[in-house]
């Protein structure tokens, strides 16, 4: 391991980042808009100095906003208010789901519901991170490649402080997905193709503009911001952490930070050391990581999507490799689910506890189900199910069967002819 001279911008003080660190080979550089090893090409991930957030405690949490930013000590930017870019982001409801858990045959279920954030996904915690780097480091243009949901939040965050956003999308988006980026009157590039044809597209424009890449050079900031999904679930059940958590991926990135959070609360004395169980889960037509965890293999083949959980649509998981690690670390597993079965599954965590996830959400649940059929997740032990994102953004999936039950004359006599009056 090398052990180059690391130092922290001007920007970031107050951070408890002291540089990236390689993930493959250990090699440090300081902290800057860059995400791949100058060595070998791996990708960098932030490292922290421990005795700085060995100064964080559950009183100085506690006391903080209702925001993903009670939690800024653990995070590698945004501790100056000044730079920092916040919608309010964080601290969604973690719901029991009594019902839920019931129809499924399970003991103690909850739903960190995310669909509350902001802009109704998980990725405000992400993008709230993210832009609040690219401020630090001085940039005035943000972009990112998104399978929608990212979409959506860059442009709010960005419009909300005046950065400029360009954002690439493909074209067959959801409607939802693209009227909720387009609104905000920022600049919206769709591109006829998928999703890594779109990230291929960005990588290839950031090594020529000078703009902040949300998931290309600001990615190793981005991804940090998925840990307050863990911080928040522990801190929420009392300060403990779950017996087993169900978590969907794309990339794969949210999956690991969850993990990385639980270890850092174990780390910090935040939290008791206890075992706990991380299982993924992928949509059947964009299962890469899933399939690589099916058939024991140590690496992701790319596939090409093909699903209606389109926030879940990368053929080419970038974080694919350490979701597989974390999940056999703890004695989780994956699992995939066809369109059909997300279907059912979004319509079950509705007509169940009241909560409209969208297609992602769907393939949570319904990969639940299946991992409780195949013995793989314990019903015995307390489980918390990650709904990432609202159904509203995704009414397509199940606007065929979500009709009116009957439609009638604006008469008292056609009500009580259409058999509805008790
Ligand atoms: C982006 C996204 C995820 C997971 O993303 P990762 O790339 O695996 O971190 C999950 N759910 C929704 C709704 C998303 O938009
Ligand atoms: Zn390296």
């Amino acid at each position: 391991m090398t052990t180059a001279p690391v130092s922290v911008p001007a920007a970031f003080a107050g951070s408890p980042a002291r540089g990236l660190i390689c993930r493959e080979c250990g090699h440090q550089t300081s902290l800057a808009p860059v995400h791949v090893c100058e060595q070998c090409f791996a990708p960098l991930e932030v490292e922290y100095d421990l005795d700085k957030l060995k100064l964080v405690t559950r009183q100085s949490i506690e006391a903080g906003p209702q925001t993903i930013w009670r939690y800024a000590g653990l995070l590698p930017a945004g501790q100056d208010p000044a730079t920092r870019v916040d919608l309010g982001a964080g601290m969604t409801r973690l719901r029991e789901a009594p019902h839920l858990a019931r129809a499924l045959g399970m003991r103690k279920l909850y739903v960190k519901d995310d669909s509350g954030n902001p802009t109704h996904s998980f990725k405000d915690r992400v993008v709230s991170v993210a832009l609040s780097a690219a401020r630090a480091f001085g940039f005035d243009t943000v972009s990112c490649a998104s399978t929608g949901n990212l979409a959506n939040s860059v442009a709010a965050h960005a419009t909300h402080v005046g950065l400029k956003a360009v954002v690439f999308i493909p074209s067959d988006l959801e409607r939802g997905k693209i009227v909720q980026t387009a609104v905000y009157g920022q600049t919206l590039v769709a591109v006829d193709g998928n999703y890594d044809d779109v990230n291929r597209l960005c990588s290839e424009i950031a090594e020529n503009e000078d703009w902040a890449f949300v998931n290309v050079n600001v990615r190793p900031y981005y991804a940090e911001g998925s840990k307050t999904l863990g911080y928040e679930v522990a801190e929420q059940l009392g300060w403990r952490l779950p017996g087993q958590v169900v978590i969907p991926m794309a990339s794969g990135s949210l999956l690991t930070k969850v993990d990385k959070a639980f270890g850092e609360l174990t780390k910090l004395g935040l939290v008791e050391e206890s075992p706990y169980r991380v299982f993924g889960a992928q949509a059947t037509g964009c299962s890469p990581i899933a399939t690589a965890f099916e058939n024991g293999w140590d690496t992701v083949r790319p596939v090409k999507p093909e699903t209606i959980a389109k926030s879940l649509a990368i053929g080419n998981p970038a974080d694919g490799p350490y979701a597989l690690d974390v999940v056999r670390r703890t004695g989780g597993a994956m699992g995939h689910v066809s369109d059909a079965e997300l279907v059912e599954g979004i319509q079950l965590l509705a007509e169940t506890e009241g909560v409209f996830a969208e297609t992602a959400g769907g393939v949570t649940v319904a990969t639940l189900r299946q991992l409780l059929k195949n013995g793989l997740v314990d019903p015995d032990v307390e489980t918390v199910l990650y709904n990432t994102g609202d159904g509203l953004k995704t009414i397509d999936a199940v606007a065929a069967q979500s009709v009116p039950t009957v439609t009638i004359a604006p008469s008292y006599g056609a009500f009580l002819k259409s058999g509805w009056a008790s």
